[in-house]
């Protein structure tokens, strides 16, 4: 049995540091508290995995897994946090001390890989049979730093040091298959613990190993670099995420990678299957559903055909009617760019077996569409090969029995465009999930203030297992809620700000308004139209030093993909902003810009408790839902953003008078474009010129990289592409409106701190475990499964 942490804990660190716990480091105690953890919760993890093996069951394939750290998660959901702080104080550690050694888990980009992150988290708190599959990536998403304002990438060896939460598992290992070489795929497990309750579910991911131990007679023969070689190119498959956001280089590699997980995760699927339902895979669909989180494991698609038809030695038909029971497909994006295809080529070239049946889904699809009529036109536009390329997302289509989009506006966009032509066919296919986020750790841990006042007015913590109950408390508490409100959000900037000023070396104001845009960076999400408003500010306060302007912090937090030039560019600008605002004598004193870099989990953990402004101001149309919206709405900032992605959802949710929004709408764009003319924009709108010309007339330094130039090119005068793709000179006007009228109302502190409590109260559709019974009802078919 699991012993108390009090006693547990200084014997694990003794074991992994092999001294006295007391003369343990910090990162020693880490391992050991971890390593603790794991062991309390053993019993009941294998309790579940059997559980859930023997029933149906939901697989959640995904390239990506943002998990951020692991260790307070658990402690808290499994109730151990001040048993922990206990544990460590017996050898003379503190709980934050120990907590802050961990580094985050980033086997994800953004959005995509934290959504598949907090489902596993609401699974585990709903009890559902459901497993994540990925790839256990060596080298997570890369470090960013600045030099003199330019972003640097560099590695994130995160494991390099140990990491307990990951167990691996020799004998489940599989062997992957592919024309050059096999490669031995072994599965590391991570708990996935739930709040408040004794299941634990599995994260399996997976690592590339040689096959052989190592090549003796290469190594006999003096051929000793080449054996190495040869085993580096194995481990290759699984040594680094691919950190674009939506599109990937080096493809061979990468789909290489997509065919390892998804090979590895259904060869073990099926065996499950044979072990307890017998070897008659007709009825595989009925205990297994395969969620396919974007198009990065469509190549679980063929891969299933071939385990039928080639090891399992059914015939095409019955196979096929099989794995079009068993997938579903999540569309995250309506960006061209992001629809995958490879060439075929590559899949010749890696295995020929799946390029076979890739030929054969072709050719069945193409029939099949003319039997019903399609002319030839689009069925050549709607097929899974095209000349020389497969194209991923169609396959997922024609294969999926359902596919949905992750808010309401984005599933009607794909039905109307992206996919519109599969939609015509199969409209009952098509379901919307709008995504969430768990209330665990986007208020329950990073937000301890608030989630104790939410205790108080409640009188439960139940909120955290569903977050809807808080509705009922939007208009029925009284006004000592909203000073306690107002005091909990001035301590957590004061923390902040410590923080910051820590971190980056900036001062900052807790009083101020904290506006924040803390995402990706990319041209839809349109961080230069915040830059832009931010410049003409201090411009505006330069011109009319009388100018009454309400104290405001701008933080932003973003990567760039590596090779996004452009967006890399706004990195820059945002950095030289910063640098001449925060060094003007007068401006300083109202405004401060702050670029948190690395942004990642752990650092949206501090930052969403102290915002006030939660900027969500990309191209309507563009992001498809958007889940940083949402940790923010649970904290108690207010929107300022477009009608977009789930943006419109939280609009309806909390009301006009709760969210500023601003800006063309998704079905006002078209025909706004026809006539569209940025420059006159720059000529006509007041301020516009002295923005963009100080990017090039020396008031904005760019080192002579000649970025800054390209930026106004592209909004301007882009001579290859339409200028200004996404509307920011166009929207430009109402965006400062709209912002400058946020900062006027702040000033009527009460009325800010009713409409944030709106904002929390409201929050509970918002919560991922809303969507995935959502998923579990509707698509997955899957029961709750406690085990006991
Ligand atoms: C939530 C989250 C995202 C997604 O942010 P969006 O603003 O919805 O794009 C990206 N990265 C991290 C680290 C997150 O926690």
């Amino acid at each position: 049995m699991p012993q108390n942490l009090v006693t547990s804990a200084p014997a694990q660190v003794r074991a992994v540091s092999g001294r006295p716990a007391a003369a343990a480091t910090p990162m020693e105690a880490w391992q050991g508290l971890s390593a603790a953890v794991v062991d309390a919760i053993a019993d009941n993890w294998y309790a579940t995995w059997q559980k859930y093996n023997a029933g149906r069951q939901e697989h959640y394939f995904s390239a990506e897994f943002l998990m951020g750290r692991a260790l307070l998660n658990n402690l808290s959901n499994l109730g151990l946090v001040e048993e922990a702080g206990q544990a460590v104080s017996t050898f003379g550690q503190s709980l934050t001390e120990v907590l802050e050694q961990e580094p985050d888990a980033a086997l994800g980009n953004g959005g995509l890989g934290r959504l598949a992150a907090c489902f596993l988290d609401s699974c585990a708190t709903l009890d559902l049979p459901v497993t994540g599959y990925g790839i256990l990536y060596r080298y997570g998403l890369f470090k960013q730093l600045f030099e003199d304002g330019f972003q640097t990438e560099h590695p994130d060896p995160w494991m390099e040091e140990g990491y307990p939460f990951v167990v691996r598992r020799e004998e489940a290992q599989r062997l992957v298959h592919y024309q050059d070489m096999d490669v031995r795929a072994i599965p590391y497990d991570m708990p996935i613990t739930g709040y408040g309750t004794k299941n634990v579910g599995t994260l399996r991911l997976w690592k590339a190993e040689p096959v052989r131990e190592f090549d003796y007679d290469a190594f006999n023969s003096q051929r000793f670099t080449e054996a190495i070689v040869e085993r580096e190119h194995v481990s290759d498959i699984s040594r680094v995420l691919y950190p674009n956001d939506t599109t990937y280089e080096g493809k061979v590699l990468r789909v290489r990678q997509q065919y390892f997980f998804c090979s590895a995760s259904l060869q073990q699927i099926v065996e499950n299957y044979v072990e307890h339902h017998g070897s008659d895979l007709t009825g595989f669909a009925d205990y297994n559903a395969i969620q396919l989180n974007d198009t990065h494991p469509v190549l679980a698609i063929p891969e299933l055909m071939r385990i039928l038809l080639d090891e399992h030695r059914m015939g095409w038909e019955e196979a096929w009617e099989v794995v079009s029971k068993t997938f579903a497909y999540t569309n995250h994006t309506v960006l061209a760019e992001a629809l995958e295809t490879w060439e075929v080529s590559i899949f010749e070239r890696l295995f020929p077996r799946i390029m076979e049946i890739v030929r054969e889904i072709d050719r069945r699809f193409r029939a099949d569409m003319a039997q019903r009529g399609l002319d030839q036109g689009t069925i050549d536009y709607m097929a899974p090969l095209s000349g020389d390329t497969v194209r991923m997302a169609w396959i997922a289509c024609y294969a999926s029995y359902s596919i949905n989009g992750v808010a309401a506006l984005h599933t009607e966009i794909i039905k109307r465009e992206t996919l519109g032509e599969w939609h015509a066919i199969w409209p009952e296919r098509f379901n919307n999930k709008t995504n969430g986020v768990t209330p665990r750790r986007w208020l329950r841990q990073c937000n301890p203030r608030l989630s104790d006042l939410l205790d108080e007015v409640t009188g439960s913590d139940a909120w955290a297992k569903d977050l809807s109950i808080l509705d009922r408390y939007t208009d029925a508490v009284d006004e000592s809620v909203y000073d306690r409100l107002a005091q909990i959000k001035r301590d957590n900037k004061a923390d902040f700000a410590a923080w910051i000023a820590q971190r980056e070396g900036v001062e900052i104001n807790p009083d101020a308004i904290f506006d924040v845009q803390i995402k990706r960076l990319h041209e839809y999400k349109r961080q230069l139209l915040n830059a832009i408003y931010i410049l003409d500010l201090y411009f505006r306060m330069k011109e009319d030093p009388s100018l009454e302007v309400a104290p405001r912090v701008f933080i932003f937090g973003a990567k760039a993909a590596p090779g996004y030039i452009r967006a890399k560019g706004v990195i820059k600008l945002i950095n030289a902003v910063a640098e001449l605002v925060n060094n003007d004598p007068v401006v300083s004193k109202t405004l401060k810009v702050v670029f948190v870099h690395n942004y990642n989990v752990s650092p949206a953990e501090h930052i969403i408790p102290a915002a006030d402004v939660s900027e969500q101001i990309s191209m309507a149309g563009k992001e498809a839902s958007g889940t940083s919206n949402m940790k923010f709405m649970m904290n108690g900032a207010l929107t300022l953003g477009t009608l977009d992605g789930a943006n419109v959802e939280i609009l309806e949710s909390v009301g006009q008078d709760n969210a500023y929004i601003f800006g063309a709408t998704e079905d006002e764009l078209p025909s706004l474009r026809e006539t569209y003319n940025p420059v006159w924009h720059y000529e006509n709108v007041p301020g516009l010129k002295r923005v963009l010309d100080a990017f090039t007339d020396g008031t904005l330094d760019d080192n002579g990289s000649g970025w800054f130039a390209d930026l106004r090119r592209s909004l301007l005068e882009a001579s290859n592409e339409p200028a200004d793709v996404y509307y920011v000179l166009g929207d430009f006007a109402a965006y400062r409106e709209t912002k400058d009228a946020m900062a006027a109302d702040y000033a009527d502190a009460r009325a800010w701190q009713r409409r944030a409590w709106v904002n929390i109260t409201r929050s509970g559709r918002f919560s991922s475990d809303r969507t995935i019974s959502d998923y579990a009802r509707e698509v997955w078919k899957i029961e709750a499964t406690p085990i006991d």
